[in-house]
């Protein structure tokens, strides 16, 4: 069973495989509770990145009432990449972040640059045919290409690392990645991909956990706080940014078609266009947004930094990972020697000692030769999933753009929505209209029930972890 073929369990269970997983109880020792104890004695609950930040960002809060052409609500990497794409085309563009400027997943992610979607390309080729699923495949790597021009062409130092992996975890889910790999290189063309067996995965990844890698080395990694800092760097050359600027009411199309927005209870923003940013939590200004994604948790942790010889040992080429299992762990080594690594997603109120306790019995079941290792940080943040793992874009009121539920796979992705939200206020929606015909399953938004669907896809793809 791969990721592509749970789409077809259905609304109910398919949002189960970002479900956390508890430790496995063979593992759960006293001497495994006591390493894990020692490990997690004084970590910091800041994330890596704001402790390794190379830059700052000064912005004022806004304390006047506006007007411009696009108002943009969020300073994540989906609104500062929107912003700055139409500032630089000449519009008078206003940004309002609620806190600090990529303080929420944009600045705290696992740092991988990803090619595709989560969704994988069949469900495309499905629902729409071989043409716009080619469409949709260029535009994936078009994400990694902004990705890769601006932090060239800004001179972003955020530590760019080419090579992304997906590791099989099961002997099964070689075969596929083996179709992966011919899909990839036989119906799309990609010749960025290799294939490698168990024997070969072992001299690539230090750990007897996989029985194949495919391997690509377009896709890569970075220290994703220092990108996004560095963007907004730029950005606020030529857009009005502020932070601790929450919006708390949009008056949608008032008189002459402008909406009006409400900043800190107090000041008044008057827009065209308003751009919404806010990723799980757009569905405050538009409440049928509640229906299209899921809010979920998911866990970092940033070990010590390794020997040059550890680190040498466990990830030869550097290359960051990610695994085949519905509840997967993805994990990369920082500039410094660090082991970025995560996992054990959860819906709701999180037990954060028992995720720590998982997390930490992951990444030794993977690296035996890491027990004991220190974990240095140790944190978690939201991002929103759709239930068909497909990102949702979609218009309101003709001039109101907005752009969520990447799923987990939104660092390429939220460039890539910037340049194409900026292409369609400007009038080339021809990109835009592609995501924007993509229609999520709906489910209901009353909280109660969704958290019951969520829970039982949660608990049915752990299950299948385990058995499968
Ligand atoms: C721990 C973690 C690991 C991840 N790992 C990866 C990975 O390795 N690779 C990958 O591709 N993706 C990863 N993701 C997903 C990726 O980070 C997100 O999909 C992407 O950053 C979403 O960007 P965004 O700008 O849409 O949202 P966000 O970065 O969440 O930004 C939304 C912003 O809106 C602001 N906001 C909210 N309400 C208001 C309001 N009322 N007024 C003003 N501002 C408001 C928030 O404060 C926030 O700053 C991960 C996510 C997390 C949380």
């Amino acid at each position: 069973m791969n990721r592509r073929d749970f789409l077809k369990f259905g609304v109910g269970v398919s949002v189960g495989f970002v479900g956390g997983r508890s430790i496995a109880s063979n593992n759960s020792s006293r001497l495994l509770d006591t390493i894990i104890a020692e490990s997690y004695a004084g970590y910091s609950s800041n994330t890596y990145y704001s402790e390794s930040q190379n830059t700052h960002i000064e912005l004022p809060s806004l304390t006047e009432d506006l007007s411009c052409d696009v108002c943009v609500v969020g300073g994540g990497l989906t609104g500062v990449s929107t912003a700055l794409k139409l500032a630089e085309r000449g519009y008078k563009v206003v940004l309002l972040e609620a806190q600090n400027i990529a303080g929420q997943a944009s600045g705290m992610n696992g740092g991988q640059v990803l090619t595709a979607y989560e969704c994988g390309m069949e469900y495309f080729e499905d629902k729409f045919g071989d043409k716009i699923a080619k469409q949709l495949w260029s535009l994936s790597l078009q994400a990694i290409d902004i990705v890769k021009s601006n932090i060239k062409n800004y001179n972003i130092n955020c530590s760019w690392q080419s090579g992304t992996g997906i590791a099989a975890y099961k002997k099964k889910h070689f075969a596929d990645l083996q179709e992966e790999y011919e899909i990839m290189t036989e119906k799309y063309g990609y010749t960025q991909v290799e294939l490698y067996d168990k024997q070969q995965t072992r001299t690539l990844i230090g750990s007897d956990k996989y029985y194949g890698l495919l391997y690509d080395r377009f896709a890569g990694h970075i220290h994703p706080l220092n990108y996004a800092l560095g963007l907004s760097q730029i950005c606020k050359q030529k857009a009005q940014m502020f932070t601790n600027s929450r919006v708390t009411e949009i008056k949608f199309k008032q008189a002459g078609g402008l909406h009006h927005l409400t900043v800190n209870g107090k000041h008044q923003v008057k827009a065209k266009f308003v751009v919404l940013a806010c990723n799980y939590q757009n569905s405050l200004f538009a409440p049928e947004l509640a229906y299209k994604v899921v809010k979920f948790d998911t866990y970092v942790m940033a070990t010590e930094s390794l020997s040059p010889s550890l680190a040498h040992e466990i990830l030869p080429n550097r290359m960051a990972i990610f695994d085949t299992r519905n509840v997967m762990n993805y994990y990369r080594l920082t500039e410094q020697n660090n082991l970025i690594f995560g996992g054990g997603d959860t819906f709701g109120k999180p037990d954060v000692p028992q995720v720590q306790k998982s997390l930490y019995n992951d990444l030794i079941n993977t690296f035996p030769q890491l027990a004991g290792v220190k974990v240095k940080n140790f944190w978690y943040g939201a991002d929103s999933m759709t239930l068909n793992l497909a990102p949702n874009f979609g218009r309101l009121y003709n001039t109101v753009y907005y752009a969520q539920g990447y799923s987990g796979q939104g660092l390429a992705l939220s460039n890539l929505a910037g340049q194409i939200i900026a292409d369609a206020i400007i009038g080339q929606s021809e990109k835009f209209d592609i995501f924007a015909a993509i229609k999520p399953l709906e489910i209901t938004n009353i909280g109660v029930v969704q958290q019951a669907f969520v829970k039982m896809g949660s608990y049915y793809f752990r299950m299948k972890d385990y058995i499968e």
